[in-house]
């Protein structure tokens, strides 16, 4: 993730609020891919700061249901669209929309498919539906190197996505023999499961594909924000987000995020944050004054 240079801070300083915010860009664009393809032994890797920020991010996951008994699949291969169940779905408005978003800001990336009603392809006691099948997935094939994932292309998207899992919604990243899951953090893929070397799974939460995030609800994800408050996060004109503990008081009279959308991230370290303690978002708190 981008941070704001001595630079940037320094003229953010001396500007009005809604200048002052210069933190993480989640609509940055896609940072430079140096030439040259690089797999790295071993499995994806995410670097220190990804790590730093993964930590303070929490999205509920919300799995599929079993395919017994509600319903059925006529053929045993994981990837023939061959079940029927009443929870299968098409995809949800924030899934393609995410597609769309991803494939334009990596362009290297292909599409791999959104819904499909089938069972999940890591070979579980019970089978249980895809998350594709209940339209919250997205595949995003990744140029393979040498026959193996090309972390030049991959991580950096895998790792944007988890530094960015609250503020999207992303309750599961799966990427070159590793996964990121949304309430337990980073683990090993499981010999059960595909090695997901040649591309990118990514699921939205219920509230991300239903584009209830700010992610959405912001309109970062078209490139059409108006500057306001959401929450406690700050959105500039250009989709910029900052957080408002960076901003001081004015962004903290902000209204209210929507009754179902996560809380905020936090993108800060407190110790790097010189800014009045923030005020944490509460379900429970009263609508607030709009800012101006
Ligand atoms: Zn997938």
């Amino acid at each position: 993730m981008r941070r704001p240079s001595l630079l940037a801070l320094s003229l953010a300083l001396a500007l009005p609020v809604v200048g002052a915010c210069d933190e993480a860009l989640p609509t940055d664009p896609a940072p430079a891919i140096e030439t040259g393809a690089i797999a790295i032994s071993g499995a994806w890797a995410p670097p220190q700061s990804t790590l730093d920020v993964a930590a303070t991010q929490y999205v509920p996951v919300v799995d599929p249901p079993a395919i017994s008994p509600l319903g059925h699949c006529t053929s045993t291969n994981p990837f023939a669209c061959s079940c029927t169940h009443p929870a299968c779905t098409a995809a949800y408005p924030g899934t393609a929309a995410l597609d769309l978003f991803l494939r334009q800001r990596y362009q290297y990336l292909s599409a791999g498919g959104l819904y499909c009603c089938r069972q999940n392809s890591a070979q579980t006691s019970v089978p249980k539906l895809s998350v594709h099948a209940i339209g919250r997935a997205i595949d995003l094939m990744v140029p393979m190197t040498n026959g193996d994932a090309d972390n030049t292309k991959g991580d950096p998207v895998a790792n944007w996505l988890v530094e960015n899992a609250e503020y999207i919604g992303i309750q599961r990243v799966i990427w070159d023999k590793r996964y990121w899951n949304g309430q337990r953090g980073f683990g090993l893929l499981s010999s059960a499961s595909l090695p997901h070397t040649n591309h990118i799974h990514v699921e939205l939460s219920v509230a991300g594909a239903n584009k209830q995030t700010p992610f959405f609800t912001s309109g970062a994800y078209n490139n059409s924000c108006t500057a306001h408050c959401e929450g406690t996060l700050l959105i500039k004109a250009n989709c910029s987000a900052t957080d408002c503990a960076n901003t001081g008081a004015q962004c903290l009279r902000g209204r209210r995020p929507r009754a179902r959308a996560p809380p905020p991230p936090s993108r800060r370290p407190p110790s790097r944050s010189p800014a009045p303690r923030r005020r944490r978002w509460r379900r429970s708190a009263r609508p607030r004054a709009s800012c101006t």
